[in-house]
This record gives structure tokens, C-alpha cells and sequence, in this order.
């Protein structure tokens, strides 16, 4: 159900719902993917999501505009800065908080608004917990909430997302084929010999590092993107939305976790 398709009045009985607000990016995918890779995939998990709760829970329009800036030095990348996103994050909860809902998702599909989307979760929810400790705030990615799932898929050459790669070709291959750009399918892989480092953001390291796309990658690709078909796609979207709905479902029944 769509909160934006709700008049005031109907809106303000529909507080003890789970409100979900979709986060995406606009910024380069390499050669072969188009800039809004993320906001695609994030809408396509959110309309079959949408398509199996119905009004059980809330949906908001997809934040096309996410944090980008690692993204800038190539050409159409469109980003806020993380200080600025965190702060139209904050302030999207608070008019949703001060609506009277209690429940909400901020349900990414964009890598680089991991940290700032929980920082505003974190800072929001400092803000009001002692006014309203029935106050829910999270916050999950459709390749974090289910990575492990989305891994076990046969054929996959990846066992998890990295960026324009083989996970996100298949899923634009599926829902877009027309703008995957067949003859450039290439990712940046990585040998790395350090013990704490890997510029291979798919993988642990134990120490951070900073570093822009453009320092790791000419294409700004990574991985496998041509081993991807469709059907790879189709598969992902579908154990992507299970987990998604099956969290909604579950997220709409949590109580406060007793203290000892
Ligand atoms: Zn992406």
C-alpha cells in the first residue's frame, strides 16, 4: 500500500502500520550498467514486496538521490554528501515519527548509504526513544538482509554483491535487458597480498581504508558481470523479496526487548 496514495486523514489511521521507505542511488555502474542500477533494483524488490503484503504495510516512493560522493569522478553520478544524508534521512523519519508512526524501514539497495542511513537511524532514535519507547527504527539492504540466502543460488559465481557486478547485471538483465550494454561486460577483480586489507569491499578487511572508485577501478565495475543471465535475476529478486516480506512481518510484531 502506498502511503503517498493516502489522504491526510486516512494516513493518520494507519500509524500502527510499518511504514518502508526505499533507498537508491544515482551514480555509475561501469561500462554496461545505467546510473540508476540501484533505485531500479531497489523499486523492482519493492513492487513485488508491495504485490504480497498489500495493506499490511506502508510503502513510500524510491529516494532515487543517495550518497555517491566515492562515485563523483565519473560522469552523471548525481549524490548528497553523507552529512547532508543523514540529514534528509533524520528529517524523513522525524515528519514520519511526528505523524505518529512507530515502526519504520529504510529499506536500501546503495552501498554507500549504509553508514549514513544508520546514523540518522541512530541519531533520530536517541532523539525520541524516552518520548516514545515504543519507537522502531530500521534499517537493512535487500543484499544484506538476504546475503546468505541470495548466495546459495546455483550457478552464482559470486557469494556476494560487490558493485555493477554479477549479482546487479543479472537483476537489470532480468528487469531492463535493453539497457545492459552486452559488448562491455567487465569488472575489476582483485589479488591483494596485505593480511588486513583488500580494496575488494565484498570481502572483510581489518582495516579501512579510503579510497574512491575511480582509484580501484577504470570501468567502475567489479566481479563477474558477464557470467550473468537473467534467470540468475529472476532468482534473486524473488529470495530477495521473501526476506524482505517475511522481515516486515516479523518487524511488524516486535515488542521491547525485556532488560535484566
Ligand atoms: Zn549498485
Amino acid at each position: 500500500m502506498q502511503l503517498g496514495e493516502q489522504n491526510w486523514r486516512d494516513a493518520a489511521q494507519l500509524t500502527h502500520k510499518v511504514v518502508v521507505i526505499p533507498t537508491g542511488a544515482f551514480e555509475q555502474h561501469g561500462y554496461h550498467l545505467p546510473l540508476l542500477t540501484d533505485s531500479l533494483i531497489g523499486s523492482e524488490t519493492v513492487r513485488r514486496a508491495e504485490a504480497e503484503l498489500g495493506d499490511e504495510a506502508l510503502f513510500l516512493p524510491m529516494l532515487w538521490l543517495g550518497a555517491s560522493e566515492h562515485h563523483r569522478a565519473f560522469p552523471g553520478t548525481v549524490s548528497l554528501s553523507n552529512a547532508t544524508y543523514v540529514q534528509v534521512i533524520s528529517e524523513m523519519l522525524e515528519s514520519l515519527i511526528d505523524s505518529g508512526f512507530r515502526r519504520i524501514f529504510l529499506l536500501n539497495s546503495h552501498g554507500g548509504n549504509i553508514i549514513p542511513g544508520q546514523m540518522a537511524i541512530y541519531d533520530v532514535q536517541r532523539q525520541y526513544y524516552k518520548q516514545y519507547p515504543d519507537l522502531w527504527l530500521a534499517f537493512s539492504s535487500w543484499f544484506e538482509i538476504a546475503g546468505e540466502q541470495c548466495a546459495a543460488i546455483d550457478g552464482l559465481t559470486q557469494n556476494s554483491i560487490i558493485h555493477a557486478c554479477e549479482w546487479e547485471t543479472a537483476m537489470i538483465l532480468k528487469l531492463r535487458p535493453e539497457l545492459v550494454k552486452r559488448d562491455a561486460l567487465t569488472g575489476t577483480r582483485f589479488e591483494y597480498a596485505s593480511a588486513f586489507y583488500t580494496p575488494d569491499f565484498s570481502k572483510p578487511s581489518r582495516v579501512s581504508v579510503a579510497r574512491t572508485i575511480d582509484q580501484i577501478s577504470p570501468s567502475g565495475a567489479f566481479g563477474y558481470p558477464e557470467r550473468a543471465t537473467s534467470e540468475q535475476g529472476e532468482q534473486l529478486f524473488t529470495v530477495a523479496t521473501q526476506e524482505i516480506v517475511a522481515f516486515i512481518r516479523e518487524f511488524a510484531t516486535w515488542k521491547p526487548f525485556p532488560m535484566k
